[in-house]
């Protein structure tokens, strides 16, 4: 057998826990070995991925790790030293947009995931770490819950008090990274159930209220919500919603998620809905996997295929409407950074750029090196808080070298993670998301609606 660990750099250990007798993979959905052998090992995927870039390990490149996935399906044991490799992969499909051959790493990554979820156990402080996110990440209920001793926090002076001290660094990088990604909370009313269109109806569409993003960035939904309006279309927001399961499916918690799937599903299918609209890029790339997702189930089989045919992207479903409503100007120059599960994951590059294009005396500018991850990852950044800071830290010296008034991006991991690295670097940016901008234009608010 091959050392899992060739290469340079190795990164920090924590994956140590004992393993199941036998093969890595049971039959159940294992890597599939004609998707291993898409890849001819070329190698074009290398520069593309951030955690080789890290730390220059083959390991921890798209190739190694297929390599590792290939052992495992001609029957080798799942290593802590494989698990660990696979953990460091941040799923943020750069290498599929890289590839040459048209590798599908995300599916060998997934089912990978999911294999190693059943079927190695991990050590205590880990496993405790992910038990204590997917009690919270995955229920807006709960996570609205804190948002009360979150803002009280915030807004008692105790924050800075804490940062003042220096008590975060003493307790770890884990607590640190959760203190520093929490957003300034403001008070914004819940969206009502059905709003109606403005003017001739265009489409009825329902509308995703996300976990992260409804309890930590009310004013990007809201926003949402009358840009659909304002475009024509019924909006449709049951608050009986919840979570999509993205954050469960890209972890490997595949049971978790087909449950999360199926009411969501069960809430929107008799609504009459044209479309099904999502403005956070992580958990637009899973619902348009639904098909697939449940594909083993007879009762949602075909009406999760329905469903995933609906969903679009907000900046998607806007760009193929086409605008009615009058744009205002925005004497702004933006950065646009695609989140990775918006440009890798869905391909949607274009249609958020020609939408902010699209706003009077806007100017749009670039930033370098726009593949490379910015860290966060779903709860990549809390699970490997050291690695993601450096990678947040090199997308915020990207984002402040385009010399932009703000930077737009359409996903709240995003928004949180360059946050915190603009913060550390002492830098502030005003940041948006793309329906927030629009919303400013559309509503003639100015550019100083949306500085800070
Ligand atoms: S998904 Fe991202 S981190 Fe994982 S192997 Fe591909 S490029 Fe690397
Ligand atoms: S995943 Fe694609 S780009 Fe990377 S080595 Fe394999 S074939 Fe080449």
């Amino acid at each position: 057998m091959v050392d899992a660990t060739w290469g340079t750099g190795e990164p920090p250990r924590d994956v140590l826990g004992p393993v199941h007798d036998g093969p890595a993979f049971d039959d159940h959905h294992p890597p599939r070995a004609d998707l291993i052998a898409d890849c001819v090992h070329c190698g074009f995927c290398l520069p593309a991925c951030p955690t080789y870039v890290l730390w220059g390990a083959e390991a921890d490149s798209p190739r190694g790790r297929i390599y590792l996935m290939n052992e495992g399906v001609n029957g080798e044991p799942l290593s802590g030293s494989m698990v660990e490799h696979f953990d460091k992969c941040l799923g943020c499909m750069s290498c599929v947009t890289a590839c040459p051959s048209g590798v599908q790493y995300d599916r060998l990554i997934e089912d990978t995931r999911a294999q190693v979820e059943r079927r190695f156990t991990r050590d205590r402080g880990d496993a405790l770490l992910r038990r204590a996110i997917f009690a919270l990440f995955p229920h807006p209920r709960r996570l609205r819950l804190l948002r009360g001793p979150l803002r009280a926090y915030q807004k008692s002076g105790l924050q800075r008090f804490v940062a003042r001290s220096g008590l975060l660094e003493r307790l770890g990088p884990t607590l640190t990274t959760l203190e520093s990604l929490a957003p300034r909370l403001h008070k914004v009313p819940r969206p009502p159930r059905r709003v109606p269109a403005r003017g001739a109806r265009r489409a009825v569409v329902g509308m995703l209220t996300g976990c992260v993003q409804g309890a930590f960035f009310p004013e990007v939904n809201s926003a949402t919500v009358r840009i659909l309006a304002a475009e024509g279309c019924e909006v449709v927001i049951p608050p009986s919603q919840g979570c999509c399961g993205a954050l469960s499916v890209h972890n490997g918690r595949r049971e978790e998620a087909l449950g999360f799937a199926r009411r969501l599903i069960d809430t929107f299918e008799h609504t009459g809905m044209d479309y099904f609209v999502v403005n956070a890029a992580g958990c637009g790339s899973s619902l348009k996997e639904y098909g697939e997702l449940l594909a083993d189930d007879p009762l949602y089989q075909a009406r999760a295929a329905a469903f995933a045919a609906k969903v679009r992207d907000l900046a998607e479903l806007l760009d193929a409407l086409g605008p009615v409503a009058p744009r205002h100007p925005l004497p702004l120059t933006v950065a646009y950074h695609d989140a990775c599960h918006l440009g890798h994951a869905q391909g949607i590059r274009a249609q958020p750029r020609a939408l902010l294009r699209g706003i009077p005396e806007l100017r749009l500018r670039e930033i370098a090196d726009p593949e490379l991850c910015c860290g966060s990852a779903g709860i990549w950044n809390i699970l490997n808080p050291v690695p993601a800071a450096e990678l947040g830290d090199r997308k915020a010296a990207n984002v402040l070298a385009t010399g932009a008034d703000l930077l737009v991006t359409a996903n709240p991991g995003c928004m949180m993670q360059v946050t915190a690295a603009l913060n550390r670097q002492g830098a502030t940016m005003a940041m948006a998301h793309t329906a927030q901008v629009l919303d400013a234009s559309i509503r003639n608010l100015g550019a100083a609606a949306l500085r800070p």
